[in-house]
């Protein structure tokens, strides 16, 4: 059996939109900038992809920017409102501890040039509340910046509550919702959202496109220069084969959200309760308020890295934390932020479904999980010490 379990890492690409995209790339090749026929033809499309995809999310036509993935459209979001803030002498970024590292280098980056970036903390369950986020806004603060999902432990945060407090503050509120997008309902408006980043490929569409939603009055700073292109906020001719794809994927994605949601929630949960009979495992991230897709657990005793090899060899593809950190020995920031000790965070696995898996590969992962801790186990001397009684278990 090959299960793919690693959809928050990527994602397939849909039917849909791989047909979405063929014209494309045969027929409707123009540049939408030039001005003859077979370019005007290009441009109606692209515009006919910006306007679905603004209604998916509860947007305006044109405040969607078009980028080349998530991670762009993070760095543009959140340097436009620094760049904003610093106008007005306000320098002060509030963030979460466990956002995606396309928001944290860039807040590194901005750190070095002289803002203040205040981290808060994401507690034992992996959110932040709308009342941390009010006490911790000053006269000075000139973004909030909090991930809509978490991409490793899959909390989903309060978002509308957060947007309520920094829409009657008055302070611009940035979301990487690269992990909700598609897979839970997002409306800018009603949750009083700024800035929204967003992501294809996390949602069965093609990888190097990506959205950046920028309410109407928020002025953007361009990372990319050259050309007019999006309104003049990016540069490069528009890739309207991906653009056409995402859009294709989006809406797929948010018709069949509730059926999606369902499935995957109950297929989530049985694997939740099987694996929560492993002794000395925890399960990480908000039980309740969770995407309906992931799973993620840390096991005491094991490494991460070797379960995740051993379940590759039984046709199981998992993955040990975020892509962007596995290869790496440093332990998951995600995981040091909801207060695990390096010892165990080490140990963890994070298995992410997408509507096309199923049942049987459910019970097919709780057969193989068990099994595969069980023998690391076995091999290794601190996992005795502990049985032992030598050293104590972190995990009861
Ligand atoms: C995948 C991901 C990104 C990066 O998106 P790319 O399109 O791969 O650049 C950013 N944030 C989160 C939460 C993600 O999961």
């Amino acid at each position: 059996m090959e299960i793919y379990a690693d959809n928050a890492a990527t994602t397939k690409m849909s039917k849909t939109a791989i047909n979405a995209m063929l014209p494309y790339m045969e027929e409707i090749y123009g540049n939408p900038s030039s001005l003859h026929t077979t370019g005007q033809i290009a441009a109606e499309h692209l515009l006919d992809a910006r306007e679905r995809i603004a209604k998916c999310i509860g947007a305006e036509t044109n405040e969607i920017y078009f980028t080349s993935g998530g991670s762009e459209a993070d760095n543009q979001a959140i340097i436009s409102a620094a760049k904003n803030g610093a106008k007005k002498n306000k320098k002060h970024i509030i963030s979460t501890a466990f956002e995606h590292h396309a928001v944290l280098h860039t807040l590194n980056k901005l750190e070095k040039e002289g803002f203040e970036i205040e981290l808060l903390s994401v507690g034992k369950t992996g959110t932040v509340t709308a009342e941390q986020v009010k006490e911790a806004i000053r006269e000075d603060t000139c973004l909030v910046t909090i991930m809509y999902a978490n991409n490793e432990i899959g909390s989903i945060l309060p978002i509308s509550e957060i947007g309520a407090v920094c829409k009657e503050i008055g302070v611009t509120f940035h979301t990487d919702a690269v992990q909700a997008a598609g897979h839970v309902h997002i409306n800018v408006k009603e949750q009083n959202i700024d800035l929204l980043s967003l992501s294809a490929h996390k949602f069965h569409g093609p990888k190097g496109i990506g959205v950046l939603y920028a309410r109407k009055g928020i002025l953007l700073t361009n990372i990319i220069e050259g050309g007019g292109q999006e309104r003049g906020k990016r540069a490069g001719t528009e890739n309207i084969p991906a653009i056409m794809g995402m859009a294709a994927a989006l809406e797929e994605a948010v018709n069949n959200l509730d059926k999606n949601s369902e499935k995957l929630t109950k297929l989530r949960d049985k694997l939740i309760s099987g694996l929560s009979e492993i002794p000395h495992s925890t399960l990480n991230g908000d039980p309740v308020n969770r995407l309906p897709g992931n799973v993620h657990f840390i096991f005491e005793g094991i490494e991460g890295e070797s379960l995740l090899l051993l379940l590759d060899a039984k046709g199981i593809r998992a993955s040990s934390g975020s892509a962007c950190t596995s290869g790496s020995l440093d332990p998951s920031h995600v995981l040091l932020s909801i207060g695990h000790p390096h010892e165990i965070a080490h140990g963890s696995v994070r298995l992410t479904f997408s509507e096309e898996n199923t049942e049987e590969e459910i019970d097919y992962i709780l057969k193989a999980v068990p099994e595969v801790v069980s023998y690391l186990r076995n091999m290794s001397p601190l996992w005795r010490d502990k049985v032992n009684g030598i050293k104590p278990f972190v995990l009861q």
